[in-house]
């Protein structure tokens, strides 16, 4: 098995890039579900939680082509489910993806003996929720049907937007910085960052660490692209005291303020916008695009992070990309701290033309000694290239697989 040498079979894309799943000359052979638990260079500390693990689930899907010559050829690809370890940025963590996957995804897509990435989101329409668990058998199956194609990812992306643009060949990389232990540890590593080469910097604040850490930052490099992340923290006070203290803000210049208050309080982030100059974005709020429509409607935001898990996959994400990109609404691209496998996709993803902010789309090392897939590095102009192989478009390091990996099954059993 390969991830696209030997025989190459032939995959039908039509004009639109869709690949026709009736047509399709691959089938399913199954899923192995992979729990990886991979170490941190240092532990990840937001109102999401802390944790110095990544404890993610990955999915390995095979696919069975037949090449020119009727022999059989069997093809595999890579999706990461980018829940975070425990239930802290939503409802989803890992050990519940893992759950839910073995009980009803994977019997849901062998049923359907779904082998091509358009005919996930359908088989699956019967399970609410859990859009991280269904985002990885998308990817997964997505990366071994356009390695099987020659196809690089982007490209498919690309295909898959009504904007009919021409997808870059580089993304502007950006990097998050968790909450720190003190405003000298927050400087030191922002300096880092910026010493790597890094262009846009995404400050953790919450109730308490905001207007110290921020203002010390901007004193520091006026001219920096900023951007504060409050993971909903705000919530938890009345409107008044977490406006009048955002408002505190405003006067450093941030790109964006994103996620204030609670994940479903649209009404209150309508308000917040029309009290504060910083520009609002969501991020936890924004679970489909329907909640992107809803959320623009009244006025919640004015930026959108799109995060492919979060909306249930990655054609849901180019179809919430295409409608900000028709509302003119800036998009960037969101991060959970995954691991190479999810990082490559966004990537490819990031290169659709409405991503025009900076996202949370960092080089191979920032998190990991040892990465799972890549390498993906930082260039002298602050941007990571698009993946240029079919697929993910980078090696997975089948080794660092095994050595992290806490459980593995195969699917049929
Ligand atoms: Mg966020």
């Amino acid at each position: 098995m390969g991830r696209g040498t030997g025989a190459r079979p032939t995959l039908s894309l039509a004009s639109t890039g869709r690949p026709d799943c009736h047509q399709d000359q691959g089938s399913l052979v199954g899923f192995e579900l992979v729990r990886v638990s991979v170490p941190l260079i240092a532990p990840w500390a937001s109102s999401a939680g802390t944790f110095s693990q990544r404890d993610s689930l990955l999915v390995r899907a095979v696919l069975r082509f037949r090449g020119d010559r009727g022999a059989a050829n069997e093809v595999e690809g890579w999706g990461e489910c980018p829940a975070l370890p425990g239930p802290t940025y939503s409802a989803e963590y890992t050990a519940g993806a893992q759950d839910v996957s073995e009980r009803y995804l994977v019997p849901a897509l062998l049923r359907k003996s779904v082998a091509c990435v358009a005919g996930v989101a359908p088989a699956l329409a019967g399970v609410k929720g859990h859009n991280m668990a269904k985002t990885a058998f998308e990817a997964a199956l997505m990366d071994a049907e356009l390695v099987a194609g020659g196809v690089r990812m982007a490209d498919f992306l690309g295909g898959q937007s009504r904007t009919g643009a021409v997808v870059a060949d580089s993304v502007a990389a950006g990097v998050a910085i968790g909450l720190s232990g003190s405003l000298g540890e927050l400087l030191d590593e922002v300096a880092l960052r910026l010493e790597e080469g890094y262009r846009r910097v995404k400050l953790k604040v919450r109730p308490g660490w905001d207007v110290e850490p921020v203002g010390a930052v901007r004193e520091r490099w006026p001219a920096l692209v900023l951007f504060a992340d409050a993971n909903g923290s705000y919530g938890r006070l009345p409107m008044g005291q977490a406006a009048e203290q955002l408002a505190r803000l405003d006067g450093y210049g941030l790109s964006c303020l994103e996620q204030p208050l609670g994940d479903d309080d649209l009404a209150g982030h309508a308000e917040l916008a029309r009290r504060l100059g910083t520009p609002l974005c969501l991020d936890e709020a924004l679970t489909s695009p329907g909640a992107i429509v809803s959320a623009l409607r009244v006025g919640a935001c004015s930026v959108v992070n799109i995060k492919a898990g979060r909306l249930g996959g990655y054609l849901e994400a180019v179809r919430a990309h295409d409608l900000c990109v028709e509302q003119r609404v800036p998009v960037w691209c969101g991060g959970m701290v995954e691991t190479g496998i999810a990082r490559a996709a966004n990537l490819a993803l990031a290169s659709l033309p409405g991503f025009c902010l900076p996202g949370d789309l960092s080089a191979t090392g920032r998190f990991f000694e040892v990465d799972l897939a890549g390498p993906m590095a930082l260039r002298p102009d602050g941007t990571i290239a698009v993946p240029s192989g079919a697929g993910l478009g980078v090696p997975v390091d089948q080794e660092a697989i095994s050595r992290f990996s806490t459980s593995r099954t195969w699917w049929p059993r």
